[in-house]
C-alpha cells in the first residue's frame, strides 16, 4: 500500500513535534486530559506519597496546605498537579506564571483576590523580577502585604492582612532560584521524567477520554517514543490518530503508531530530523568533536542558544552528546544509535580510564 503523507522536516520551533515545552496546539487536549485527583495522576509515586501526607495532614488541621515547590522539566505535569492540589483541598486554582507578573502591583492585585486556604499557581517562578519577589516573602510568611507609598516625608508604609493561601511554585531551574525565596517553600517536590510503561498508560487513559481505540503494543510505540514526557505523548496520541485513521480503520495499532512516527521522523528513542542533523554533523564534520557550540551552530544553520536550550538537554539527558571545556562531543551510544562506527578509543585515553578506575 502507498501511503501517501507529506513530510516536513524543516525546523518549526512552534510545530516540533517532541517539544517539551507548551504550545498553542496543545490546549485543545490539555485541558480536558489533565487528572484531577491524585489517583488518577499517574507515576511520580514519591511526590504522590508525600503530597498525599502533608493534604490529609493540612486537612486534619484545617489550616491551608504549606507552600509547596515544584521543580523538573517542562511538560512532565506541574500545572496539573497544582490542579490536583487545588481539588484534594477543595479550593479554587489561580494560575499566573513569573513573566506575567510585570509589577509588584500586579502581584498585590493577585494576592487580595484570593479565598481563605486558595492555591496560587506561579510557573516559572524564576522568572519573577526581584520587586516582585520582595513582595511575595512577608505573604509567603505572615499572610501579609508590606506597601510603601510615596517616597521622603510623604513615604508611608502600609501592613494589609492576606487570606491564608498555598503558593504553587513551579521552575524548570531549581538552580536559579533565589536562596530567600526557595527557603519560604515547606515543601519542595521534584518531578521525574516517566518511564515509557508509565507514559503507556497515560496514552492509554489519554485515548479512552479522547475516544481514540488504542492497542497496548500501540500505546507502548507512542510511549517509547516520548521522551519520558506526558505533554510529548499526548500531542503524539493526537497526531497518531490521523495516520491509523488512514491505516487501520481508526484503532491505533503498533503498525500505524510507528508508520505514523515514523513519518512525522520521530525515531525509536524519541530523537527527531533536528535532533539526528546536529549528531550526525558533529560526528561527519568534527570527527564526533570536541567543537565549540558557535561553530557546530553555524555548521547546521542555527543559532547557539537554540541549540543549547532546544537540542543540548535531552541529548545530554540520554548520554548522546557531552560538554567538555573544549566543546561538545559525540559520545560512542550516538555513534552507535545512528548506525555509525565509533572511532577506536586513543591509547592513552584507555590508560586513563584504567587510573581513574583503580
Ligand atoms: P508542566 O506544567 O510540568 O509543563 P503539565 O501539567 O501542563 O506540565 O502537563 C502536560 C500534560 O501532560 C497535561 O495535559 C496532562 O494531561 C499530562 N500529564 C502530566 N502529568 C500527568 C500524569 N502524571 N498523569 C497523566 N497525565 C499527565
Amino acid at each position: 500500500m502507498n501511503y501517501d503523507f507529506t513530510e516536513n522536516s524543516e525546523y518549526d520551533f512552534e510545530n516540533r513535534m517532541v517539544a517539551p515545552e507548551y504550545t498553542p496546539e496543545d490546549a485543545e487536549v490539555e485541558n480536558p486530559l489533565r487528572p484531577k485527583r491524585l489517583t488518577e495522576y499517574i507515576g511520580q509515586e514519591k511526590v504522590k506519597e508525600n503530597l498525599s501526607v502533608f493534604i490529609e495532614a493540612a486537612r486534619l488541621r484545617k489550616e491551608p496546605l504549606d507552600h509547596v515547590l515544584l521543580y523538573g522539566p517542562p511538560g512532565l505535569g506541574k500545572t496539573t498537579l497544582a490542579g490536583v492540589i487545588a481539588n484534594e483541598m477543595n479550593v479554587n486554582l489561580r494560575i499566573t506564571s513569573g513573566p506575567a507578573i510585570e509589577k509588584p502591583g500586579d502581584l498585590a492585585a493577585l494576592l487580595t483576590n484570593l479565598n481563605e486556604g486558595d492555591v496560587l499557581f506561579i510557573d516559572e517562578i524564576h522568572r519573577l523580577s526581584r520587586s516582585v519577589e520582595e513582595i511575595l516573602y512577608p505573604a509567603m510568611e505572615d499572610f501579609a502585604l508590606d506597601i510603601i507609598t510615596g517616597k521622603g516625608q510623604m513615604a508611608a508604609s502600609y501592613h494589609l492582612p492576606l487570606p491564608k493561601f498555598t503558593l504553587v511554585g513551579a521552575t524548570t531551574r531549581a538552580g536559579q532560584l533565589s536562596a530567600p525565596l526557595r527557603d519560604r517553600f515547606g515543601v519542595v517536590l521534584r518531578l521525574e521524567m516517566y518511564t515509557p510503561q508509565q507514559l503507556a498508560e497515560i496514552v492509554t487513559r489519554s485515548a479512552q477520554i479522547l475516544g481514540i481505540p488504542i492497542e497496548a503494543d500501540g500505546a507502548l510505540e507512542i510511549a517509547s517514543r516520548s521522551r519520558g514526557t506526558p505533554r510529548i505523548a499526548n500531542r503524539m496520541l493526537k497526531r497518531v490518530r490521523d495516520f491509523a485513521q488512514i491505516i487501520s480503520d481508526g484503532v491505533i495499532t503498533y503498525q500505524s503508531a510507528k508508520i505514523g512516527l515514523d513519518r512525522l521522523e520521530v525515531d525509536e528513542i524519541g530523537l527527531d530530523a533536528n535532533d539526528r542533523r546536529m549528531l550526525k554533523t558533529l560526528i561527519q564534520f568534527y570527527n564526533g568533536g570536541p567543537v565549540g557550540i558557535e561553530t557546530l551552530a553555524a555548521a547546521i544553520g542555527e543559532e547557539a542558544v537554540t541549540l543549547e536550550d532546544v537540542y543540548e538537554p535531552y541529548l545530554m539527558q540520554i548520554g548522546f552528546l557531552s560538554r567538555t571545556p573544549r566543546g561538545r562531543c559525540a559520545t560512542h551510544a550516538a555513534y552507535l544509535h545512528l548506525g555509525l562506527k565509533p572511532p577506536a578509543q586513543a591509547s592513552e585515553e584507555i590508560i586513563q580510564q584504567k587510573i581513574d578506575g583503580i
